[in-house]
């Protein structure tokens, strides 16, 4: 086979591991094998000993996690002979079904809501040719009428709902276990609709187990026996810690919220549909919930950038937030290890980057004098 130590995908990757045909025709982008960036500066800025990794999944093909779930979808969906994709999203579902179905040949329907959407995620859709629908409604209305609409023509949903997104999903947990060569202690995940914190939990259940032949002491309760493909075997599994924004946090509640709000618009989501599997894991993992003001959502966003070079969407830095208080307090004890998935890419949402920019730009005359002085002054 020509070229055969090109890095082509998860698919590939992950074929025994995963839920498709050797020959199946693989929909793919290269996504995954995303970087494990060690911080160094923020664990001294709460001035506790950790180490604290995140996960920077912006730097996936279309710039989030969600091309790890759909390259799965839409590789099943054209698989069984579908020719048209739907979803509802905040933006980066529907960012990289457009880009995915460009890649399969297939249309894709994308229902999103009026405004709150990132520039960046607009453009992507629209760019890679899907028809894009603005409802005149939030993130949840759009589900509940993509639910509708699939029931009644031949559209294959792929929001999480759809089983082989978290399949996709789960490889993070896989790569992480290869890194570390072993699980982290903590795993930290901004949580909307909670299928990507279910479908982590996924992945480390199947990594884990005892035994050379990697059979599992405790299988999971949620991946209906797939664990049988544990091969990276680690003998334990993390806590899972979600955080929510609190205009927009159903779990803090203990109830669906019907009029979510934050700047975090990827979690900007108020009746998660992975409810019962995300207090499952909460459970399994004996993890917790909890929730930040937009205020610390957008700090978090600023430290990553200005003092580790890593730059992600606000509701990434949801998790960074989250795992920086709760390391501060003590609730994730010094000496762990601990990782921070940052979910999507920060150029997603110009908009609120530069909204918080201040006097970081100033204007000068294109002289030389002006422009010295404006450097001296700040050297
Ligand atoms: C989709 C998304 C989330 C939320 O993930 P869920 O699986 O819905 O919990 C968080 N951050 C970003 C950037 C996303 O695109």
């Amino acid at each position: 086979m020509p070229f055969r130590h090109r890095y082509t995908g998860l698919i590939s990757k992950y074929l025994d591991r995963l839920p498709v045909q050797d020959d199946v025709r693989i929909i793919g982008l290269g996504e995954g094998n995303t970087p494990l960036i060690q911080l160094s500066k923020l664990p001294r800025v709460v001035a506790r000993d950790v180490d604290l990794f995140v996960k920077f999944e912006g730097l996936n093909p279309t710039g989030s996690f969600k091309d790890r779930g759909m390259t799965m979808a839409v590789t099943k969906a054209v698989d069984e002979g579908a020719k048209a994709i739907i979803c509802a999203s905040t933006g980066n579902t529907s960012a990289s079904a457009a880009a995915y179905a460009a890649r399969a040949g297939i249309a894709c329907f994308v229902l999103i809501p009026d405004g709150k959407i990132a520039l960046g995620k607009l453009a992507q859709a629209i760019m890679h040719g899907a028809q894009v629908l603005q409802i005149r409604g939030n993130f949840d209305a759009g589900m509940r009428l993509v639910k509708e609409l699939a029931e009644q023509a031949p559209l294959t949903i792929v929001n999480s709902i759809n089983p082989y997104r978290l399949q996709g999903q789960k490889t993070a947990a896989f790569e992480i276990v290869e890194e570390l060569e072993r699980a982290p202690d903590y795993h930290c995940l901004p949580v909307g609709n909670a299928g990507n914190i279910t479908a982590h939990w996924i992945g480390y259940c199947e990594s884990s187990g005892s035994g050379q032949d990697g059979r599992l002491t405790e299988a999971c309760t949620l991946c209906d026996g797939q664990c049988r493909f544990a091969s990276a075997v680690v003998d334990k599994r993390p806590r899972m810690v979600g955080y929510q924004a609190a205009g927009s946090a159903p779990f803090m509640r203990g109830a669906p919220v019907d009029d979510p709000d934050t700047v975090a618009t990827a979690i900007r989501i108020g009746h998660p549909q992975s409810w019962q599997q995300a207090l499952a894991v909460s459970r399994e993992s004996g993890g917790w919930f909890d929730e930040l003001s937009d205020e610390e959502i957008l700090q978090a966003q600023r430290l990553l950038a200005d003092h580790e070079g890593v730059f992600c969407e606000p509701a990434s830095a949801t998790s960074v937030a989250g795992a920086l208080r709760d390391i501060r307090s003590g609730r994730i004890p010094e000496g762990s290890t601990v990782v921070c998935t940052l979910t999507g890419h920060g150029l997603k949402d110009p908009d609120v980057a530069i909204a918080q920019a201040g006097d970081a730009v100033q204007t000068v005359d294109a002289e030389l004098e002006a422009v010295r002085g404006a450097i001296v002054d700040r050297l």
